[in-house]
């Protein structure tokens, strides 16, 4: 007999300094692929995929994989793409997970509709197969505890040992059964099992539970029934009833496939055909995590400030940060469908959200760490309204707005230094800057506080140099950003990688990794005072820093919070003054 022993794959991790995205022709996965030919075979009227969630968290980024492409497929091949709640387990699932779980996959843009099921809407007829499973003598009622269970079952170099309960009558275990049922036995002392294969190479088929005793109240059925069917066994059955033609898991379910097909085989059912099951690899993100339960945690134990803090991986969290559908969808293309494991950098989401908020993020300026500049010579009370376009030469989108400029500005504290080097190109003594859309200045001193820190910098202004006129004899290297005495007053949140590691073994305690600067909170930033008619939910791109959203939650009239979305890569800034 041949043990098969799983070779745990390795995990590749591929790194794409310029990843490329496909064109939007559909490419063909191995998936799409099978199915191009049960098309072509014609051996179903029409594809049906599912979605079934487990309704005991809230939706990650590894989720919307699997949701971009089983409704991808129904949509591309004119199927359908049902969403079923894995309602199994009523300890841990809950309505508020349900309604969670809807609301990320309408946001993503996809519809069930009127697909919506509940594997708890099969359980009668997930009871009734059990019992036809324990006539036809497939299936018995064990009292082993579990421990004996896992000891029974053997190795994957030694076979098990038939369970003594498997020699029961069928009588006595159809009188078992039912009192599990009626509630006669109390959580874990009895179980219903298949009667397959203790010997089997698949550890999975060596007599797998079908049932357990829960008493526990279940948020749909209410206290119905106080036994509840295994994932392996409900799973096939919910697929079949719902008449899935292409179920599609991850890889970690590829050995329970032998099962998934055992159970179609053999319960007594007149299903038109039967469903199959297909692997792909899981999607897994560097510098986060990816589990329900270690998200549960993280939610929990206030790691973070709820499952939609923008730190998380989970869809909520992604839409609060400010990242759209379509760059969680052009990510996921991106991915692509493989039947390896493999680790996805941080950077390919960044990726995506810098090409497609490029042409959606109107620009603006807004200064994170103000520091003030006097322009000595300006006049006192002077406004000049500056015209400065939204967009940039190559976005093809017009628009502008006004930008005031006044005798005291505010300027990032970073865009200047006493005691320069050389090669800096920004605000230092002595040196000239052009200010974006604005004029050159030329730093002549600074005031100090007691404790000798910069409290303002002093310049002078060059009038021949109004938005973007060259200064007569001199070469400007540097522009920096800057907002006038008129901007308004903001807070920023600027968010980074969760964890401080891009992997952590099992070994390791995730929540000691937990990366102390995720999250930095600027309260006092300055803005230019045309973001005062920003709304909740708007995108900019604050030049040089990055793509902003107005936080829909926290932002109050008169004080907005905006979360960094992603950096900016190669900002016009960096270029010209890093
Ligand atoms: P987790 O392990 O994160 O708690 P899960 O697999 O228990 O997730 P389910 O609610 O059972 O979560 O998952 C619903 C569907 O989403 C399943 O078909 C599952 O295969 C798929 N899925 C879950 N995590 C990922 C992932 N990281 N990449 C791709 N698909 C995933
Ligand atoms: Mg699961």
């Amino acid at each position: 007999m041949g043990f098969l022993l799983k070779l745990s794959k390795k995990n590749w991790c591929f790194s794409m300094e310029e990843p490329q995205v496909s064109d939007k022709s559909i490419s063909r996965d191995f998936i799409r692929r099978i199915i191009d030919e049960d098309v072509q075979n014609k051996r179903y009227n029409k594809i049906v995929t599912r979605f079934p969630p487990e309704p005991n968290g809230f939706l990650h980024i590894g989720h919307a994989k699997s949701i971009c492409l089983n409704f991808g497929i129904a949509e591309e091949f004119k199927g359908a793409c049902h969403l079923r709640f894995d309602d199994t387990d009523p300890t841990k699932e809950d309505t508020r997970y349900e309604n969670s779980i809807q609301e990320d996959i309408r946001w993503l843009g996809f519809d069930w509709a009127p697909n919506l099921f509940n594997a708890s809407d099969y359980f009668d007829e997930m009871y009734e197969y059990a019992v036809g499973l324990i006539k036809a003598k497939k299936a018995y009622v064990c009292g082993l505890t579990e421990e004996e269970i896992r000891e029974y079952r053997g190795t994957v170099t030694t076979p098990g040992r038939i369970s003594p309960f498997a020699k029961q009558s069928v009588e006595e275990n159809l009188s078992l059964f039912e009192r599990m049922k009626a509630g006669e036995f109390p959580d874990g002392s009895y179980v219903l099992r298949a009667r397959i294969d203790m010997a089997s190479p698949n550890m999975k088929m060596r007599d797998p539970l079908l049932y357990r005793i829960r008493h526990a109240h279940h948020y749909k059925t209410g206290d119905k029934w106080c036994l509840y069917p295994m994932y392996d066994y409900a799973h096939p059955i919910s697929d079949a009833i719902e008449g899935i033609t292409h179920s599609i898991c991850t890889l970690e379910f590829e050995n329970n496939r032998e099962l998934y097909d055992w159970v179609l085989n053999n319960i007594d059912s007149k299903f038109p055909y039967k469903p199959h099951q297909y692997e792909f690899a899981r999607l897994d993100l560097q510098y986060t995590v990816m589990s329900k339960r270690k998200l549960l945690q993280l939610v929990e134990n206030k790691h973070v400030s709820g499952w939609d803090d923008p730190r998380l991986p989970t869809i909520a969290g992604l839409r609060r940060r400010g990242c759209t559908p379509e760059a969680i969808k052009q990510f996921c293309e991106m991915v692509g469908i493989a039947k390896a494991n493999s680790s996805v950098e941080m950077s390919q989401l960044d990726f995506c959200l810098r090409d497609d908020l490029n042409s959606k993020a109107p620009r603006v300026l807004a200064v994170l760490r103000p520091l003030k500049v006097i322009i000595d010579n300006y006049p006192e009370d002077q406004v000049e309204e500056l015209e400065a376009s939204y967009w940039p030469h190559d976005i093809p989108k017009t628009g502008s707005r006004i930008v005031p400029f006044t005798k005291e500005l505010y300027i990032e504290q970073d865009d200047f230094l006493e005691n320069p080097p050389k090669d800096f190109f920004r605000l230092a003594p002595g040196r000239e800057v052009r200010l974006r859309y604005g004029y050159c200045i030329t730093c002549t001193h600074v005031d100090k506080n007691d404790a000798g820190e910069i409290i303002a910098v002093h310049c002078t202004y060059d009038p021949e140099t109004k938005s973007g006129g060259s200064p007569i004899g001199r070469k400007v290297k540097g522009t920096i950003h800057w907002v006038s005495s008129k901007a308004i007053k903001g807070e920023v949140r600027l968010y980074d990688r969760l964890l401080s590691e891009p992997h952590l073994g099992t070994d390791k305690d995730f929540l000691s990794y937990i990366n102390p600067k995720s999250l930095e909170v600027l309260p006092n930033c300055r803005l230019e005072p045309s973001l005062e008619k920003a709304v909740p939910g708007d995108r900019f791109q604050f030049e040089r820093q990055g793509y902003f959203f107005v936080d829909p939650i926290d932002s109050k009239p008169g004080h907005p919070v905006f979360n960094r979305i992603v950096t900016l890569k190669d900002s016009w800034a960096k270029k010209q003054t890093a």
